[in-house]
């Protein structure tokens, strides 16, 4: 656990007491500080109680009493409604904060590299996390790719912090001090918990900010990224999916990930490199945006390749789970936008698709150009009805099937005696049916491994 400086005589309020709000109340109470404590739903006060929080309601706390409140990634401070505790910090000007801004003031000493963007923030940031580790650098990965700020070891002097950060985390950071900003891309997810695409660019833009100023590495394919990417204030290089910048890391026609940036003009891999556990164009750009951040580290060429051609990616994103019965099934539940889930079927031809879930506002919205490559669709959850229309509409054949487990018997049952790929990238929110995407996931899984052992050679004793 990270050591903190002592707070003795400090008082924080705390609130929102799953995994990162109880990690804060931990290393908080560690360091002496006097802890307050709350949420909403109250059978999570028995483990913050245990750890030695006292349990008040936002209306009834002393604010001139609190240094500052730890709001929780998930909570809102702003739109659409503020938390009442949020609201009452603005008021009584007590500042609000995560559990990343006391790491970034525990540690001046260690390195920071901090990924955002909409999509693909966990795979880059586990991939520089690998490529570190592999060279045997000094690292830790947490933030929001699941691992507390404050749970994360103490590294030695000069050791180095990747951090995944969500635009929420990073409007919560007055401390924030990245060595290294990495913004991969811009797309209109999350818009309402920020009243619109103004103040989502704005909180992802403050990654840019510091003194001195980040070195910047960013997507620069989309128009709002060029525009960002102007407009940095510090050193800065481009990851783009075309030559289009004098120095910079980009994919070439030829389908190789190129450097021009710290190399002459050198080819760092290929697509078809990549294509086993880092598939697709998207990918691509991860790993070139992690290349980037390990070469500012100072890691050689060969310490970069050696990670990149090691990484055996992330589960539940575009996650080769294995070949059944000549099926190569795919588990891409965390795709839940329309966005993320036209990455998927960008990658793949002739693709049993299973969709559906709780929809997004945007519903499949994105997904059009690449219709062509699914063969069949499978369609779940509260999606159904709307995600049925939307396929009648472009004449793609579809099946409705309510569970993902159905979908899975459908598709298998439809491919028999054919080569396929079944696809679950689901493009919508898994909380109709599943607690969390992960859970999801895991059902395509074990439905998978059901499969493997079916065809299990049965010996008969
Ligand atoms: P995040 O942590 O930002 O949600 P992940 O790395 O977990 O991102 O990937 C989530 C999904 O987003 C993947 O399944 C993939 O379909 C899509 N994705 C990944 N990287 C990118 C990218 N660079 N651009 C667009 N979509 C991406």
């Amino acid at each position: 656990m990270v050591k903190l400086p002592n707070l003795l005589g400090h008082a924080y309020y705390v609130v929102g007491l799953a995994r990162s709000g109880l990690g804060a109340i931990k290393a908080l109470k560690e360091a002496g500080a006097n802890l307050y404590a709350w949420d909403d739903r109250t059978d999570a006060h028995i483990e913050a109680t245990r750890l030695g929080a006292k349990m008040i309601a936002p209306h009834k706390i002393n604010w001139q009493e609190i240094k500052a409140l730890v709001l929780s990634p998930g909570i809102p401070h702003s739109y659409p409604k503020p938390h009442l505790a949020a609201k009452l910090a603005f008021q009584q000007d007590v500042p609000i904060v995560c559990d990343m801004d006391f790491l970034f003031q525990a540690r001046p000493d260690a390195r920071f590299v901090g990924v955002t963007g909409t999509n693909g923030k966990s795979t880059t940031t586990s991939l520089i996390g690998h490529i570190l580790r592999r060279a045997g650098r000094d690292v830790e990965v947490g933030g929001n790719i699941g691992v507390s700020a404050l749970e994360l070891a103490d590294l030695p002097s000069g050791g180095v912090y990747v951090l995944e950060m969500s635009s929420y985390q990073l409007e919560r950071v007055p401390h924030l001090r990245c060595d290294i900003g990495v913004f991969l891309n811009l797309m209109p997810d999350h818009l309402e918990r920020h009243g619109g695409i103004e103040g989502y660019v704005k909180a992802k833009r403050r990654l840019l900010e510091g003194v001195p100023p980040p070195f910047m590495i960013m997507g620069a394919h989309e128009a709002v990224m060029q525009d960002l990417f102007t407009r940095a204030k510090g050193e800065a290089v481009a990851v783009n999916l075309k030559n289009t910048h004098d120095k910079s890391l980009y994919v070439s026609q030829e389908g190789a990930l190129m450097d021009t940036y710290w190399e002459q003009e050198r080819i760092i891999c290929t697509l078809s490199d990549l294509s086993r556990n880092l598939p697709g164009l998207h990918n691509a750009q991860n790993t070139l945006a992690a290349y980037g951040a390990a070469r500012r580290l100072g890691l050689s060429f060969d310490e970069c390749l050696d990670g990149i051609l090691s990484y055996k990616g992330l589960p539940h994103r575009i996650e080769r789970l294995g070949v059944v019965r000549g099926v190569t099934f795919i588990n891409d539940s965390k795709a839940t936008n329309a966005e993320a889930t036209s990455k998927a079927l960008g990658a793949f031809k002739k693709i049993s698709w299973i969709v559906g879930g709780k929809p997004k506002e945007d519903g499949l919205r994105g997904v059009e150009p690449y219709l062509e490559n699914v063969h069949h669709a499978y369609v779940i959850g509260e999606a159904q009805e709307a995600f049925s229309d939307f396929f009648s509409r472009h004449h793609l054949p579809h099946t409705k099937c309510g569970t993902l487990t159905n979908a899975v018997a459908c598709a298998m049952e439809d491919l028999k005696n054919k080569e396929g790929i079944l696809l679950l990238s689901p493009a919508c929110a898994s909380f109709d049916q599943f607690l969390d995407y992960e859970e999801r996931g895991n059902v395509f899984r074990e439905a998978f491994e059901e499969y493997v052992h079916l065809d299990q050679p049965r010996i008969d004793l």
